[in-house]
């Protein structure tokens, strides 16, 4: 599996595009906000002959939906979330001008998808990870043959997402962390909504969020 980040918006989310030898591509947590950032987006997937499939959510933050309108008219493809984070979804048109990001157009989702599920898209396989905490209805997508984890905002290097937005609980993000990324194994490769990529084993020595 091939994996490119792109960095977008004023929040600096990681969207990240996946694609395999049969170029299905998917692409989670569209951050691309404004002209120059879609362009950036979609001129990638053209030069690498790409084909987009499947548009997913690690969960609905604004910073993490904020090109999905865009992307879903541009290839006409779903858009997947999980069901418990449709309320996190909902809530964005609500507070996206407070956040100085006018343009956002809602995108609602065409299906949900379940924690313990698979999907598929070419030879692609990502198993569904339940990891609330940061937001109520948060996943992580694991790609087992990579043994790499996108875990959008529940993880990060050197720190955790935060507990203070709506749906939001410090105890259950610590507990998604050690019960659910931990037996990935110290050598899975985390791929967070912000900043740099990751190994868990460093989180679980070095990350002052997770000591005991
Ligand atoms: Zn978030």
């Amino acid at each position: 599996m091939n994996i490119q980040v792109f960095t977008f918006n004023a929040l600096q989310e990681n969207t990240y595009l996946l694609w395999d030898e049969t170029k299905a591509c998917i692409i989670i947590d569209a951050g691309c906000y404004d002209k120059e950032e879609q362009m950036e987006l979609t001129s990638f997937i053209e030069s690498n002959q790409l084909k987009p499939k499947l548009l997913l959510n690690t969960h609905s933050h604004i910073d993490h939906v904020l090109g999905n309108y865009f992307l879903k008219s541009k290839y006409n493809i779903p858009l997947k979330i999980y069901k418990g984070d449709e309320s996190t979804l909902m809530a964005v048109k609500t507070y996206a001008p407070m956040y100085g990001m006018p343009l956002y157009q809602e995108q609602l989702p065409d299906g949900y998808i379940a924690a313990g599920e698979s999907i598929c898209e070419g030879n692609i396989v990502l198993e569904i990870l339940f990891v609330p905490g940061h937001a109520p209805g948060h996943i992580a997508f694991y790609h087992k043959a990579s043994n790499s984890c996108i875990v959008g905002d529940v993880l990060f290097a050197g720190s955790v997402g935060r507990a203070d937005l709506p749906g939001g609980n410090m105890g259950q993000l610590i507990t998604s962390i050690k019960e659910v990324l931990y037996p990935l194994g110290d050598d899975t490769i985390i791929f967070p909504g912000h900043g740099p990529k990751t190994i868990i084993g460093r989180e679980k020595n070095f990350n002052p969020f997770l000591r005991d």
